[in-house]
């Protein structure tokens, strides 16, 4: 393909991208406050209570607001990444609070993310799942590190659409993709009860199962062993870097789900190599 070409896709994804990270932010914040609602009124039904009237909050409504002050968010002020650089910086109209560099962060990766997928990719079928795959991604990795949790609503499905991509083989064929979904969810299963019959501890959460089940679903068995080398690898060191500084207590969990996203995307880009590579060094 013309590089211009490539070059023109991967800005229109980029772009797309950048307004994708809005909404994955909204998704971020108001995705577990949703759950939380919907348990407490699930509770309330049990004890036969007349459920307590929660705020309606739906990922659409109500209009994003500052935390501190109220003041509604207007779509000037809503436009990724420039709002927050150029109009807002980094303050609210309102009030003048801050406003966390998160917003601007996750808008951005979400744009790069997503260019470097279309420019990976080309214009493929490929390009489209990857798109969604990275999206699903960085809003689990968001949610689990504010909340520790991985919801049931983004993860199943994501089992589901990366069954459903290789029916057509688009990442692996549908034999690897089946036997990566179940794989996934026993391999951290099992180093969960192991974890838990030696230490006592719950070290992660089923969430993290389901997780690294989409990834199987997605790339297919034979890349699960780099996706949990890879995960442990980052994710030891930033938490033997976090107990060595003091700012984390050896016992608070950290989450998992970061790290396993984390390894999911570079498997999803450059999985191929890297098992060629070590497939090469063991024979
Ligand atoms: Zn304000």
């Amino acid at each position: 393909m013309i590089p211009e070409t490539l070059g023109g896709l991967a800005l229109a994804a980029g772009l797309l991208g950048l307004c994708v990270g809005s909404f994955l932010n909204v998704v971020i914040h108001r995705l577990p406050r949703m759950m939380e609602n919907d348990w407490r009124a699930q509770c309330a039904e049990l004890r036969g209570e007349e459920a307590a009237p929660a705020e309606t909050l739906s990922l659409a409504k109500p209009r994003s607001r500052c935390p501190s002050c109220g003041h509604r968010i207007t779509a000037l002020e809503n436009i990724p990444l420039i709002s927050y650089l150029l109009i807002l910086r980094g303050k609210c109209s309102g009030c003048g609070a801050a406003i966390s560099a998160r917003y601007p962060f996750i808008e951005a990766l979400t744009g790069l993310l997503s260019a470097y997928a279309a420019w990976h990719f080309g214009p493929t079928a490929q390009a489209v799942g990857a798109l969604l795959l990275l999206w699903a991604l960085i809003a689990l990795s968001g949610i689990d590190l504010d909340t520790q949790l991985l919801p049931d609503s983004i993860t199943l499905p994501l089992i589901w659409l990366g069954l459903a991509f290789n029916l057509w083989a688009i990442y692996c064929d549908l034999p690897s993709a089946v036997i990566g979904a179940m794989a996934g969810y026993l391999a951290l299963w099992s180093v969960f009860w192991l974890f838990k019959l030696v230490t006592g501890k719950e070290g992660m959460g089923y969430g993290d199962f389901k997780l690294l089940a989409a990834l199987g679903a997605w790339l297919g068995w034979q890349m699960l062993p780099a996706i949990i080398l890879l995960s442990s690898i980052v994710g030891a060191a930033v938490g033997i870097t976090l107990i060595a500084a003091a700012r984390h207590g050896r016992n608070i969990p950290i989450p998992f789900g970061p790290y396993l996203a984390a390894a999911g995307m570079i498997a999803l880009f450059w999985g191929q190599q890297i098992t060629r590579t070590y497939l090469g060094m063991i024979g």
